[in-house]
């Protein structure tokens, strides 16, 4: 009898899975198996290029790619979104009402930045986190001439290291048009270092003081008062800007949210941090930004999931137990200016160090912001 396996979700970690399945059951000389992706649009960004478009580097037509020809054949995509998932009659329902059953759920609904989070972000602030936004900081950068470019950060958020990317390459970006001296960089962050990661931190601590880039740690946005261009803060502390740059606190999507015992009230699934599979469900996998993992929610993170993933999911189909075990690997290459970059390392177990930045690991970066349309289709 055929299995079905719908995908909910067709970014990073939902085209990648859904690929390297249909390649892995043709390998295996399966045709039992149907593979559903459920996406929502009919184009696909590669989000960390937004960083770029916010600084004026690249135009945003350069990352995105028509979502249907990044598909093996035998991935059926529908482009109606998943309105409700229904565990107990292993079910979603899509936007348009219809239904469609699955045997095997992966869900790889990514997260988002809640614009409507802090009060007043949408009037007062600019973010690069999305491509309208990024657009929109783009625009009020290049007439930027002098004041303070604040920087506040809100938790948890997708690539955490991106804050600090878009600060040092504003930085250098600034310095290249003789626009820096006058501007002020202060960069902020919510708890009591630089960065979530400790040596990310410090490295951070260190560039910052080399290159004059102010910083404060304990800033909580609590209110944002676009008139007088303060941030109010959780601690009290007010601070002006002339431009703020805010990334504010995430969420998964609404669909889980909207569905009955699936997400905690953020939009989290709670997800075995091995097998990846839903706790209490083992007819569920979590995938990418979706899981309510103690890890960075990175494009990274989700690539090494989805091998993962994979294996339990056809162990699943021939009713065997999950094996395969994710250790919580992550990779990240950090811009350090236009020309240079450094990257870090780590998993459950073993906290990462970035190294010396240098032109190689910028040209490897970018790089992989090339060839990352060829990892979807499981070629790397
Ligand atoms: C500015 C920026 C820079 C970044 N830089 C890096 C970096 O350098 N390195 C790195 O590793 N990561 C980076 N990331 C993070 C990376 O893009 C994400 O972590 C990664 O895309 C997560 O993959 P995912 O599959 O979990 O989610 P996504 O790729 O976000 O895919 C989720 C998809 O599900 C869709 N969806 C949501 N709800 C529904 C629904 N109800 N029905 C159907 N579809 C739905 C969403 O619209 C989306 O298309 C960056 C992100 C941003 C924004």
């Amino acid at each position: 009898m055929t299995q079905r396996i719908v995908i909910v979700g067709a970014g990073s970690g939902g085209t990648m899975l859904a690929n390297n399945l249909v390649k892995a059951l043709r390998e295996q000389q399966r045709d039992d198996v149907e593979v559903v992706l459920v996406g929502n649009g009919e184009d696909h960004l590669y989000q960390p290029g937004l960083l770029y478009v916010a600084l004026d580097l690249e135009l945003p037509a350069h990352f995105h790619r028509r979502q249907r020809r990044l598909l093996l054949p035998g991935v059926h995509l529908t482009n109606i979104p998943a309105a409700r998932i229904d565990r107990k009659e292993q079910g979603v329902q899509l936007a348009d009402g219809s239904h469609l059953a699955y045997d095997y759920l992966v869900i790889a609904t990514g997260s988002h930045p809640d614009l409507d989070e802090i009060s007043g972000f949408r009037q007062g602030a600019y973010s690069f986190y999305t491509e309208p936004e990024a657009l929109r900081l783009r625009d009020a950068l290049r007439d930027f001439r002098q004041g303070r470019i604040l920087i506040t950060i809100g938790i948890p958020h997708k690539c955490p290291v991106a804050p600090l990317e878009f600060t040092l390459l504003l930085d250098d970006v600034l310095r290249r048009q003789e626009r820096r001296k006058e501007i002020e960089i202060l960069y902020t962050y919510p708890i009591a270092r630089l960065h979530s990661l400790e040596p990310v931190a410090q490295w951070a601590q260190e560039q910052f003081e080399q290159r004059d880039i102010h910083s404060e740690i304990f800033v909580n946005m609590e209110e944002i008062d676009a008139n007088e261009q303060v941030v109010h803060t959780m601690e009290g502390i007010d601070y002006s800007y002339d431009l703020l740059v805010g990334i504010p606190p995430h969420k998964g999507a609404a669909v889980i949210r909207n569905s009955p015992d699936l997400g905690d009230p953020d939009g989290w699934v709670p997800t075995d941090r091995k097998t990846l599979q839903m706790k209490g469900d083992e007819h569920i996998f979590v995938l990418g930004d979706a899981t309510d993992l103690p890890i960075s929610k990175a494009g990274s993170t989700t690539h090494y999931e989805v091998a993962v993933l994979l294996g339990n999911l056809l162990r699943a189909l021939d009713g065997s137990r999950a094996t395969q075990t994710y250790n919580g690997k992550a990779f990240c290459f950090i811009e350090a200016d236009e020309a240079q970059a450094t990257y870090i390392t780590f998993d459950y177990d073993h906290p990462p160090q970035p190294v010396a930045a240098s032109p190689l690991l910028h040209w490897f970066k970018a790089a992989y912001n090339e060839t990352y349309w060829l990892s979807l289709r499981g070629v790397l």
